[in-house]
């Protein structure tokens, strides 16, 4: 029997994910095939010499690496924390299992934060280290202090904040304890998925992604309170805090805000649905 090429590798590779219940598993097939041959060749294999790979025989050391990632993915693990990348805003993440993987509606966040007149930052949360990096990158000469309560995200993010070339402080805290300091504007995407809404969740994130990144535990809005307590005393006169939000979570989070003296508003995300609250305290 002839070594199987590539296109017939993916295309067993699609029945299986869509056996599993992935949609897309040709999409998500060509992918990995992408990633596991770049590695086997030593360096990134661009999406256009993919179509020229896939003609080719595999070789039996390219099978079985290719068969371990759909083993993964039929698991319902990311494609990117098998890759280990992602690309977010400007540049490409470094992703694990202990960070959440930064997703399309957080550049909602990103885009709102380069709009506003800022010279330092604070970054609660960061996990990957996607917002602050993000910021800092389009900001040269800005400062940025990134937190989180996992030193093994603390750890991806100072990795990323390496590979992407911007310097920034990144301390293990518990939102603002061991915060100090004032800062022009504070970013975040908290844990904002209420604990009886886990369940219900895709088994990529609920199985996948680090719990203490996607849920407080109650009803999702904990983190809104700690951030808001917490903003005048951190912020410089007429600051802003910008938070990422659940589409559902609009009014609570402004309320939330509105009690702490800000000024909050609403910015949907390209689906039109509410994604941050941009808040402003005076001073
Ligand atoms: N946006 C994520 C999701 O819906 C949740 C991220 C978060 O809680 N910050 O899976």
């Amino acid at each position: 029997m002839s070594p199987p090429t590539g296109t017939d590798l993916c295309f067993a590779a699609q029945e299986r994910l869509e056996a599993a219940g992935i949609e897309n598993g040709y999409r998500d097939a060509s992918l990995l095939f992408m990633h596991v041959l770049g590695e086997m060749l030593g360096e990134r294999v661009a999406r256009h010499h993919l179509a020229q790979y896939l003609k080719q025989d595999a070789s039996p050391a390219l099978e079985a690496a290719f068969r371990r990632a759909i083993d993964a993915r039929a698991a319902r693990q990311p494609v990117s924390q098998i890759t280990g990348r992602r690309a977010f805003w400007k540049h490409e993440f470094r992703v694990t299992r202990d960070t959440l993987d930064p997703r399309p509606e957080t550049e909602t966040l990103v885009e709102a934060a380069l709009e506003l007149p800022w010279r330092s930052v604070l970054d609660m949360g960061t996990g990957t280290g996607a917002i602050l990096v993000s910021l800092l990158a389009a900001r040269p000469g800005c400062m940025g202090t990134g937190t989180d309560i996992s030193e093994a995200a603390l750890d991806v993010a100072r990795g990323n904040a390496h590979l992407i070339g911007v310097t920034a402080q990144l301390i293990a805290a518990d939102w603002y304890e061991g915060v100090t300091g004032r800062f022009d504007l504070i970013v975040s995407n908290p844990p904002y998925i209420a604990l009886d809404e886990m369940a219900g969740l895709a088994p990529e994130v609920r199985d996948w992604e680090p719990h203490q990144a996607l849920t407080d535990g109650a009803d999702g809005l904990t983190a809104y309170r700690a951030i808001a307590a917490g903003a005048a005393d951190h912020l410089t006169p007429g600051g802003h805090v910008l938070v990422e939000i659940g589409p559902a979570q609009g009014a609570a989070v402004a309320t939330i805000f509105r009690r702490q003296g800000a000024e909050p508003r609403l910015i949907p995300d390209l689906d039109g649905r509410d994604r941050v609250v941009l808040a402003r305290f005076g001073n």
